[in-house]
């Protein structure tokens, strides 16, 4: 590590060598000492390297690496952080240990399409990307022996610009690699490693990079490289871009690949996790590797079986992957040979029985070649049974095999670390380290409302002010008009009741929803004495118009006088200005089509900050609702017109409780009513919701199981 540090740091003075170790462990980004560090060596410089500490240390000029060397305090700080990080990383076993002892690491394989780690690492789209991010963090944090598999995504997801007419375009913007907190694997000779996908011609080719994520390892697979032929160099570009035939090159190598990359690196796992239906042919190596070891087909699917787990996370029919079986066919005749099967028998394990001619499915294929499986949510976990209910023609709707566990987020990722502060002085200062035990949080009653009400405040004023100097900086550099100045945000009030919602645009999810009857919505708005402000954002897939109209619906209604400056459509929702909106607004407003929302994360990294959960039940708030931690709506039978009853629902929720109880203050400026929502938001919802819950869920019900069918 040593050797690394000086190579890739050069200017790196040795008393600070532990800085380019940290710098090389995403355990920085979840610890904001951490960050602090690197943060305080120099302010812009941090700024400007998008807060990646591998750019930053590699751009800073050496008098300031040298000062910090010479300068005390940032020496005490530093040993601090460091003697925790070591601590971190040396300390064998943990939560995991206990529950299914000598494993190595690496026995469970972890296989995504997306993981959002931090914005520094563009190789996610939305909520999947960080449900697998935070999986990984968690699992580190417990010590589970995991090893995850994803690709490096050069050109990540879509970076969205608006047009000044409303219109969402998307910017490419292609990742320095060399620059960014991931690392190349090496080969023995000293290069990088390359490993070809078995059974495809002409050979396909990945590069493997590496990101350390605590003392979890998770390998990117990267197919621009020079042996590739041109059409496979873009296999690996972006996320969930091209035709389909591209979309299964991709999962081809995802699954297939994937598999490869861990045999050739030695990492032999007995447990196989699929995140999503993506990487689903990982099953199939596993199959075939054991067929050709000399186990017999059917032996080789029962051993699969036992040992795989997969978690759907999608009731939208779109979201599932069909791949016509000509197609299949292209790549997959000499594979089905390998395995000992016809084409019949082969493409029968993809068959959806509702839709046989369609192709081969890859969630049907995933459900029968894992013996564990699960939803990510209690009504999810329904739905899906309902929905591959004819997989299993023998059994009730109920007996279905398909089981849930609800999602949860990564605490110390989302908790705002001046709320983490105030949470130390009153829960004591273990509360992160045993975060999902519900009875340190009942100690959140005992802080003083003042006090919640001027952290949440604080944090309030900083996603305005960031709001606003992006707006500024909009309106200096590229000279847009004022009206698309102040739809960007400008006139936002701190002091006015905030309504936050911000997430992908797919349809379902009715971003425009509270636009429904614009006479209404208007009235609060402009309320002289209690308005209400609503900040928008997130992006439409660069391949959905039906999306971008919507946004571009929302970004007119901000640049409109009659709306009084209180809407704002804020660009490019990522990581960081999740951050920022799940800390800073007061009410976290959800309202997709229900059953369409699988579970929903965003709310919780809301709720957990005392932040107000409204949304329709659906997802995890059928869960969270408990009747005083929030406000909750739809749960009842469908009407004609379900936007209409929605949108009236929400309209009569903020008029009658929203408004009224935000706006109903002591004399010294506390709204007391309100805070006590927040407390028992927190309370109820953080321990509960956590990624730390989820993962132990997993190991409980799945991995010791499976591990012990290995
Ligand atoms: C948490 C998160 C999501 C997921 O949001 P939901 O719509 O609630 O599933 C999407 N994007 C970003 C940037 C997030 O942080």
């Amino acid at each position: 590590m040593a050797e690394v540090t000086q190579s890739a740091f050069p200017h790196l003075p040795e008393r600070l060598n532990g800085l380019g170790e940290m710098a090389m462990n995403l355990w920085w980004s979840w610890h904001p000492a951490a960050r602090m560090l690197f943060k305080t060596l120099d302010r812009p410089g941090w700024k400007e390297a998008g807060h990646n500490p591998i750019k930053m240390l590699k751009e800073l000029p050496h008098e300031i690496l040298e000062s910090a060397a010479g300068h005390p305090d940032y020496l005490r700080h530093y040993d601090v952080v460091f003697a925790q990080f070591r601590e971190y990383v040396d300390t064998e076993g943990g939560w995991f240990t206990e529950k299914a002892p000598s494993q190595d690491s690496g026995s469970i394989a972890y296989f995504s399409a997306e993981f959002g780690l931090h914005h520094s690492l563009p190789f996610y789209a939305g909520g999947l990307g960080f449900l697998a991010g935070d999986y990984l963090k968690e699992s580190s944090d417990l010590r589970v022996p995991l090893v995850a598999i994803g690709f490096m995504y050069p050109e990540g997801y879509v970076r969205q610009e608006v047009r000044d007419d409303g219109w969402q375009i998307s910017k490419d913007q292609i990742l320095d690699r060399d620059s960014a907190s991931i690392s190349r694997v090496p080969n023995p000779d000293g290069g990088q490693l390359l490993v070809a996908v078995p059974f495809i011609e002409p050979p396909i080719h990945v590069a493997v990079w590496e990101v350390v994520v605590g003392s979890v390892v998770l390998y990117l697979m990267d197919t621009d490289v020079e042996v590739n032929e041109p059409w496979n160099r873009g296999i690996s570009a972006r996320l969930y871009g091209g035709d389909l035939e591209q979309r299964l090159r991709q999962e081809i190598v995802l699954g297939i690949g994937g598999s490869q990359v861990l045999k050739t690196l030695g990492i032999k796992h007995s447990v196989l996790h699929l995140n999503e239906g993506h990487a689903a042919f990982a099953l199939l190596e596993r199959i075939r590797e054991r067929v050709e070891g000399g186990t017999s087909y059917e032996e080789a699917v029962d051993q699969v079986r036992s040992t795989s787990v997969f978690t759907t996370h999608t009731p939208v029919p779109a979201g599932h992957d069909v791949f016509p079986f000509q197609l299949m066919e292209k790549y997959f005749r000499a594979y089905w040979a390998a395995l000992g099967v016809d084409r019949q028998a082969f493409f029968r394990l993809g068959v959806h029985s509702q839709d046989p001619n369609a192709g081969f499915n890859m969630t049907a294929f995933a459900l029968r070649m894992s013996g564990y499986h699960n939803g990510v949510s209690e009504r999810h976990g329904e739905v899906a049974r309902r929905m591959w209910r004819s997989l299993w023609p023998d059994l009730p709707e109920e007996k279905v095999p398909i089981d849930h566990v609800t999602n949860g987020v990564h605490v110390p990722t989302w908790i705002e670390p001046k709320m983490e502060l105030l949470l130390n002085k009153y829960l004591g200062p273990s509360w992160l380290t045993d975060h999902d035990n519900p009875v340190i949080w009942e100690l959140v009653d005992d802080i003083p409302d003042e006090e919640l009400w001027q952290t949440h405040y604080w944090l309030k004023m900083k996603l305005v002010n960031t709001i606003r100097e992006h707006a500024r900086r909009r309106w200096v550099e590229d000279r847009v008009g004022p009206s698309i100045t102040i739809g960007w945000g400008t006139l936002l009030d701190p002091s006015v009741l905030t309504v936050g919602f911000a997430r992908r645009f797919a349809t379902y999810k009715r971003a425009d929803l509270i636009f429904y009857d614009i006479g209404r919505l208007k009235k609060l708005l402009n309320d002289r004495w209690r308005p209400i402000q609503i900040i928008f954002a997130g992006k439409a897939h660069p391949a959905d118009d039906p999306a971008k109209l919507k946004l571009q619906k929302i970004f007119n209604a901000a640049r409109d006088p009659a709306l009084g400056g209180r809407i704002a459509f804020v660009e490019d929702y990522g990581e960081q200005l999740a951050q920022y909106m799940v800390h800073g607004v007061d009410v976290w407003l959800n309202n997709p089509l229900p059953p369409m929302e699988a579970c929903g994360t965003s709310g919780m990294k809301a709720a957990l900050n005392g932040v107000l959960h409204l949304s329709i039940m659906d997802g995890w708030w059928i869960e969270g609702f408990n009747g005083k931690n929030g406000w909750a709506f739809g749960g009842g039978d469908v009407s004609d017109n379900r936007d209409q009853g929605d949108a009236e629902a929400i309209y009569r929720i903020l008029e009658r409780e929203v408004i009224p109880l935000y706006y109903r203050v002591s004399e010294d400026g506390v709204p007391n009513g309100w805070v006590r929502i927040m407390k028992e938001s927190m309370k109820s919802n953080g321990p509960r919701f956590s990624a730390r819950r989820m993962v132990k869920e997993y190991v409980e019900k799945y991995y010791v199981n499976a591990l012990r069918s290995a």
